[in-house]
């Protein structure tokens, strides 16, 4: 990549960090292999920028992946933070801001009677699964395939092709016991799930689905998919759990299920509800939640769940977010957005598809080199997507319009770079 775009730092803090970290990072996809390169190093962010330890700033669209949906470092987050921490940042005791934050999902979630906090959204729905075979008797979760629900055993499934198919491990270290009780079936093919449940529904603890898939690129339902889960679940006698981590608070304040009108019997979240600290949570009727221990037989525990720094965090997004309410603004100005920029790739000739939900949105190349090469004239041109075309860019309430017509900019001028390449 010939640029004027300073990676030195970067690129010395990558090579250091590759001694003692595996590829040089605690998570995979932000070694930018899928685009190449050196990954950056970010020293600080504030509303929609970040800046890099080259001193280069990017109006970011990655967010944490999901969390920021104020921005970064919104003050009064970063206010209730120092409060807190100030008093200690871990007891292993009990403290109000537990119940606080979890009274604050329960008036946001119809479904949800009970709430049991994490440290992350794998773990939520790690702990999804169990209930819901303890509570059923059954083995078998049903999941979709290019849907991710964290990196437990039993999860990390995606199968091959089409036709329902029996799990083979999506990666090493996973035991194919654990996998074969997990049936892949495609995503937003109903007839596939009704077929499925016809010959062995009876043996389903539980179906696990993003209501709307982002973590394949964005793939909303069709209309019927999430009801026929609804009713065929029902049916059988399974559990329907809908993983919100990423779309809870996000797509409307009560999520995806009140956006579709559909109540889960668990809901799985994470991301936003931490407001940038380590945080996931399961919830859901009494009657399931209950069987947690110390009230029932299924055992789950964590050192620092319900962490006092991480509630008040958390507490204090979704206050703000309550009051200001940015989810009609945040998906007008998405949209428009996405309008822009479908239009000039089109006027380039440029095949991509730009789908968009609330204010969550994919630029998809059918080329998975060519937005490699997006990507890297964007951050030129100072804007951060994420490394991987598979991954859903967010807009946050920071992302006020002057910020997104410079961003528009930016991007079309990247298409346009990446078209003569
Ligand atoms: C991010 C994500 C998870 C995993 O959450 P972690 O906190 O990274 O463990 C699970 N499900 C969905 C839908 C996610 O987007």
């Amino acid at each position: 990549m010939n640029s004027t775009h300073k990676t030195k730092n970067s690129a010395r803090l990558f090579d250091a960090a590759k001694k003692v970290l595996p590829g040089g990072v605690n998570s995979p996809v932000r070694a930018f292999q899928a685009v190449g390169g050196t990954p950056l190093f970010i020293r600080e962010a504030r509303g929609a920028e970040l800046r890099d330890a080259d001193g280069n700033r990017y109006i970011d669209f990655v967010g944490s992946w999901g969390p920021m949906i104020l921005g970064h470092a919104p003050s009064r987050v970063v206010s209730a933070i120092k409060a807190r921490s100030a008093k200690g940042t871990s007891y292993g005791a009990p403290t109000e801001l537990e119940t606080e934050l979890a009274e604050k999902i329960i008036s946001a979630f119809p479904s949800m009677e009970k709430i049991r906090f994490v440290s992350s959204g794998t773990e939520a729905a790690m702990t999804a699964l169990r209930l819901s075979r303890a509570r059923t008797g059954r083995d078998k979760i049903v999941k979709f395939a290019g849907c991710y629900h964290g990196h437990s055993d039993a999860l990390l499934v995606k199968a091959g092709s089409g036709a329902a198919t029996l799990g083979i491990p999506d990666s090493a270290g996973v035991p194919r016991a654990v996998a074969s009780d997990t049936i892949v079936l495609p995503y937003n093919d109903l007839a596939a799930a009704e077929k499925f449940f016809k010959d062995a529904g009876e043996t389903v603890a539980a179906v696990i689905v993003e209501p709307v898939a982002a973590n394949m690129g964005l793939v909303p339902p069709v209309a019927g998919f999430l009801e026929g889960l609804r009713a065929l679940t029902k049916q059988y006698g399974a559990l329907l759990i809908f993983d919100e981590v990423i779309t809870g608070f996000r797509l409307a304040y009560g999520g995806a299920q009140t956006l579709f009108k559909i109540e889960p019997d668990l809901t799985c979240l994470g991301k936003i509800i931490g407001g940038g600290l380590p945080v996931g949570a399961v919830g859901g009727r009494k009657d399931i939640m209950e069987l947690l221990a110390p009230l029932g037989p299924v055992y789950q525990a964590g050192t620092l769940s319900g962490n006092p720094l991480a509630m008040a965090a958390g507490l204090m997004t979704l206050e703000i977010l309550d009051d200001m309410n940015p989810y009609k603004k945040m998906e007008a100005a998405t949209e428009k957005l996405c309008g822009q920029i479908l239009a000039f790739a089109q006027w380039l000739k440029i095949p991509v598809q730009v789908p968009q939900i609330g204010s969550m949105f994919t630029v998809f190349f059918s080329d998975a080199a060519v937005y490699a090469r997006f990507f890297h004239a964007l951050l030129e041109h100072g804007v951060y997507f994420p490394p991987s075309q598979f991954e859903v860019c967010f807009v946050s309430a920071a992302h006020n319009p002057i910020i997104l017509k410079k961003a528009l900019k930016a991007i079309t001028q990247s298409l346009e770079r990446t078209s003569h390449a």
